[in-house]
């Protein structure tokens, strides 16, 4: 039977130029209908050095899918290449062009001696949606750029070996854009990873971006915080480079799990295990100190009930689920997955959502409807009023219920993020303040 995906919460494939933007220099050249950009810059902080609105792209019209578009991707180069003052070019393919079969990467290859580089990556929407068009750009880009005489040249030693700099961690977390909080939880993992001693080398946002690209083989090991989403990426750079590899499934979020990821991430990496017990001591010691301030709030007020919901992503689910259970002593009502995950990946997925303090367990599902997903929450038992944790999308759900409602996913509509994180430490403590203040902003004068 045909899927249904009914209130879209992530973007086609293609949509993941948000991963190029998002290194700092680099724009990505688009082969695509001239819609594509326009209707897939939906979120907040894309203007800047360079805006979706001024991605070079090849417009693929009516004669070029007659055709071919390849001799109009390539004008395009030219003219970007004479344009626009960017470090880095990646050619990314849209439906119509990998459609009519235009050969994107022997254009780009037209290119090898141009003065920037430039690379190309498949992203026909039809593919896939955007947390796999990630992965797909991330790929191309080390396949390609850390391949380059002159990058080679940049971290190999006089014999040819690549140049190891001790504690340097390649470290990559969620799908820029794609997740609100993505440079937030981006920095507040990198600060964690300072503490204990390492390294972090992170190709996103400001003060990053290509001359990070360079030093990712010189990693002695990737962190990728994720549950799947930058995985085959993250495998390819511990095939060609021998980058030891630390998936860490869950985004951590609060005490109970920051820990457990600083001693995983001690242990896989031999960061220095006495800094490391310190940094835990001390934020957690932090933590607790704004938890008892504000127990008669969070306890004794009783403005939350016990029950919540999550709609969102595998990251968040997982993540948020296992703040308020193993944290805030809450009880998960069931947990909707919308990422599309691959069903190679659910059974873990599930697990991680169950693997919770106090033997506690949830039903998982993984839908893209998002009907279905509302009568569900409609018809669940919260014994008092729900918590739903989701996107814009839950917003009427919860004004219909008189539900807490709280949105940490794309689509988000009515909240803006700039740099805030929930990721970590303090993250788990911005997030109780949201959760919250959801509740209190009920309260009648
Ligand atoms: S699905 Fe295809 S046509 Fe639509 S925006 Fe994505 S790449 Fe463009």
């Amino acid at each position: 039977m045909a899927k249904i995906l009914d209130q879209p919460r992530y973007k086609c494939a293609l949509a993941a130029m948000q991963t190029v933007h998002a290194i700092t220099g680099a724009i990505p050249v688009l082969h695509s209908g001239p819609g594509c950009a326009a209707k897939l810059n939906d979120n907040n902080g894309t203007s800047g050095r360079f805006s979706p609105n001024i991605f070079p792209c090849s417009s693929v019209s009516e004669k070029e899918v007659v055709f071919g578009g390849t001799g109009k991707l390539r004008s395009t180069i030219e003219n970007a290449l004479k344009v626009i003052d960017a470090d880095l070019f990646v050619v990314l393919s849209g439906c119509t062009s990998e459609i009519i079969g235009d050969d994107i990467e022997e254009v780009a290859g037209n290119f090898e001696n141009a003065e920037k580089p430039v690379l190309w990556a498949k992203t026909p929407g039809f593919k896939g949606n955007n947390y796999l068009g990630h992965d797909w750009i991330l790929k191309s880009i080390f396949e390609q750029y850390l391949e380059r005489e002159e990058v080679v040249t940049a971290y190999s030693d006089a014999d040819g070996e690549v140049k190891k700099e001790k504690g340097l961690v390649n470290l990559f977390v969620a799908p820029p854009q794609q997740d609100p909080y993505w440079l937030g939880n981006l920095r507040e993992i990198e600060n964690l990873l300072t503490a204990i001693g390492l390294k972090p080398n992170t190709i996103f946002g400001f003060g990053r971006g290509i001359e990070n690209l360079k030093k990712i083989p010189q990693a002695e090991y990737t962190i990728l915080v994720s549950p799947w989403v930058g995985l085959e990426s993250a495998k390819y750079l511990e095939r060609r480079f021998g980058i030891k590899l630390l998936q860490y499934p869950v985004l951590p979020i609060g005490a109970t799990e920051t820990t457990k990821f600083l001693r995983t991430v001690q242990e896989f990496t031999g960061a220095d295990k006495e800094l490391t017990e310190k940094v835990i001591t001390e934020k957690e010691a932090e933590f607790y100190y704004y938890i008892e301030r504000f127990a008669d709030t969070l306890l004794e007020t009783r403005i939350l009930g016990k029950r919540f919901t999550v709609a969102s992503d595998s990251e968040y689910a997982i993540a948020v689920t296992k703040f308020l259970v193993n944290d805030m002593g809450l009880f998960p009502e069931k947990i909707f997955i919308t990422d599309d995950a691959p069903k190679a990946h659910q059974q873990k997925i599930i697990d991680e959502v169950n693997n919770l303090n106090y033997g506690i367990t949830t039903q998982v599902q993984f839908t893209t409807d998002g009907h279905d997903i509302h009568e569900q929450i409609k018809n669940a038992d919260f014994a008092g009023t729900p918590l739903i944790l989701g996107s814009n999308w839950e917003k009427k759900l919860a004004a219909e219920l008189g539900a807490h409602f709280v949105n940490v996913s794309y689509p988000m509509l009515e909240k803006l993020v700039i740099n805030d994180h929930i990721a970590g430490y303090s993250g788990g403590l911005h997030l109780l303040e949201q959760i919250f203040t959801a509740a209190m902003s009920k309260l009648k004068l």
